[in-house]
């Protein structure tokens, strides 16, 4: 494979790897029988960006992977390219024991959104089986549904739920949590003027 020199100016910045290839010095060995030399899901290979795998890290399959290289993709939320680095594979592949045929299919931006609504989501649940909550509870609770409905995780109609959380509190609030209340009632009536066009998802 060809080092080809693209231009990668409208890639998603990875903080770690950066936007663009990491060329490395790795020159793929003959491929002996029974193993591939590079993952199953190569498409979008970048030649010259090769990563030697540790085959007695990997996780085991038929036919074990030789080397990782920087792929292209395309984000499944944000719909921008991105690399999915060799050296992001190796730490799938060979720390966090994933199979080698799981491929990357959101950015790191959206990934983190991901996981930060993941983290939003469990506190909420937490929050609501409680049988009494706090008043501080209440709103955090409040917060987390709002930034639920925000992320496309919740149903605009929640946002009924964060009314009714807000009306339990009374006029006279502390100025931190009079603060945490007005950006929640400001932030309402902008979800909920552009939920009358399209639905989010049904939970
Ligand atoms: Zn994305």
């Amino acid at each position: 494979m060809k080092r080809k020199v693209g231009d990668y100016s409208k890639f998603v910045n990875h903080p770690r790897y950066g936007r663009g290839p990491r060329f490395t010095d790795v020159r793929p060995r003959e491929k002996p029988l029974g193993y591939r030399l590079t993952t199953y899901i190569s498409d979008g290979t970048i030649g010259g960006t090769a990563v030697e795998a540790d085959l007695d890290r990997q996780i085991p399959s038929p036919v074990p992977v030789l080397y990782y290289f920087d792929l292209t993709r395309v984000c499944v939320e944000c719909h921008r390219p991105f690399i999915f680095f060799a050296e992001e594979q190796k730490y799938w592949y060979e720390s966090l024991g994933f199979v080698l045929d799981a491929d990357c299919i959101r950015c790191v931006e959206c990934r983190r959104l991901q996981q930060g609504l993941d983290r939003r989501r469990q506190r909420y649940e937490e929050l609501f089986r409680r049988e009494e909550r706090s008043a501080e509870e209440n709103l955090e609770m409040a917060e987390c549904c709002l930034d639920l409905v925000e992320g496309g995780v919740f149903h605009g109609r929640h946002t009924e739920r964060v009314r009714m959380l807000l009306n339990k509190f009374p006029q006279n609030q502390g100025d931190a949590v009079a603060r945490r209340i007005r950006d929640l009632r400001d932030r309402l009536p902008l979800i909920e003027a552009g939920r009358s066009g399209h639905d989010v998802q049904e939970t």
